[in-house]
């Protein structure tokens, strides 16, 4: 099938400056694509060049199996939601969703059928009167969502959408947006900086940095085998632990350095004497007694939430663990910790790039 949208080999430059490296980028129609890194990484460029708002420099864009290179915003049949809104604030909701039907000339009465039925999509039947300032911030946003809606588009485009809102609404918008997607059977793609909002809410995560797409793929494709340390660090959370490590001399173990050496027996197919960073994730790591487990620490700092408690380690460097519920656990205590040897992710100490 045509992928509803494709990148081939796009670059983009701001004067010297390279902002889009050799983007590879295949998108399904009706998938939900995320574009997650750092800011700066590019997403956000990414994102503007697909709806046109920039020029790409080089390679192809299609959106729908047609090359849109050199083809104007306004005629690529793409939506895009902002995180600004962008309401014109003197029309009321229902002319902010109908003014891009009635500017290509849509008759009055079947602009307004059209609204009526957006909105009882998105539940605002009982708000098309009012104006965006008596509207609430989850109400804008779903005016925004519902102006894009109307127009059918091949594809939406969110522009960090959510960053306004405040942590409960930005959940609940989160399954609300996703559930709108899921109904209309949109192709959506969704720029954000946060790597819990693209693992919850896409079906395809694309992990950027400096221009570069690191890492795409299923959300949990990307957590159980990042490719790199980069990749590995972004995703999950709290993020994963790095440990610096050397594969022993007998070849079946690795000795990792948290302020002193300790052999970590697992299997590994480390050579002997490479170095290496061992990274592993707060959530694989159980805390055992100080004579058992694979490694022994001291505890400096225990934080609890009742559903969970964040255990630090007096190491260098310091370790994370997260234990579900309460702890035995306090600061001073000397523990061991045990963790499955598959759950170690071994990454080369120059290149940063997975082994194995
Ligand atoms: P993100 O959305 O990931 O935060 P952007 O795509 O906005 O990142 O920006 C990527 C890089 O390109 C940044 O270093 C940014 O400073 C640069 N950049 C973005 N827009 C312009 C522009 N119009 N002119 C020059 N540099 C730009």
């Amino acid at each position: 099938m045509t992928p509803q949208i494709e990148f081939s080999g796009v670059n983009k430059y701001y004067g010297a400056y390279h902002a889009l490296k050799n983007v590879e980028l295949s998108i399904k129609k009706g998938s939900f694509t995320a574009l997650v890194g750092p800011s700066g990484c590019g997403k956000s460029t990414l994102l503007r060049s697909l709806a046109g708002l920039e020029s790409i420099s080089s390679g192809t864009l299609k959106i729908a199996g047609d090359v849109m290179n050199k083809v104007p915003p306004r005629k690529r049949d793409v939506a895009m939601v902002f995180q600004s809104y962008a309401l014109y604030p003197h029309m009321t909701v229902e002319e902010n969703l109908t003014y891009s039907l009635r500017i290509r000339g849509t008759p009055k009465a079947e602009a307004r059928k059209a609204a009526e039925e957006v909105a009882a999509t998105t539940g605002l039947s009982h708000l098309l009167g009012r104006y965006p300032r008596e509207l609430s911030g989850g109400q804008r946003q779903r005016v925004a969502m519902s102006r894009a809606i109307i127009r059918h588009p091949k594809a939406f485009l969110f522009d960090e959408p959510l960053s306004n809102l405040d942590a409960a609404l930005r959940v609940h918008m989160r399954k609300e947006i996703r559930a709108l997607h899921d109904r209309l059977g949109a192709t959506s793609v969704y720029v954000t900086h946060d790597q819990i909002e693209a693992m919850t809410m896409a079906d395809h995560v694309v992990v950027m940095r400096a221009g570069v797409i690191e890492q795409q793929g299923r959300p949990l494709d990307l957590y159980d085998r990042p490719v790199n340390k980069f990749v590995a660090g972004f995703i999950g959370s709290p993020a994963m632990n790095f440990l610096p490590a050397v594969g022993s001399e007998d070849g079946r173990s690795l000795v990792v350095d948290v302020g002193a050496p300790q052999t970590v027996p697992i299997s590994t197919n480390v050579e002997p004497g490479r170095k290496v960073i061992a990274g592993i994730r707060p959530e694989h790591i159980s805390v055992v007694a100080a004579d058992s487990g694979l490694m022994r620490v001291a505890v400096s700092v225990v934080e609890s939430t009742g559903s969970m408690s964040y255990i630090t380690t007096a190491t260098r460097p310091e370790l994370a663990i997260v234990e579900t519920g309460r702890t035995d656990v306090s600061a001073g205590d000397l523990i061991g910790l045990s963790f499955a040897p598959q759950s170690v992710h071994v990454f080369d100490a120059g290149t940063e790039e997975r082994i194995g």
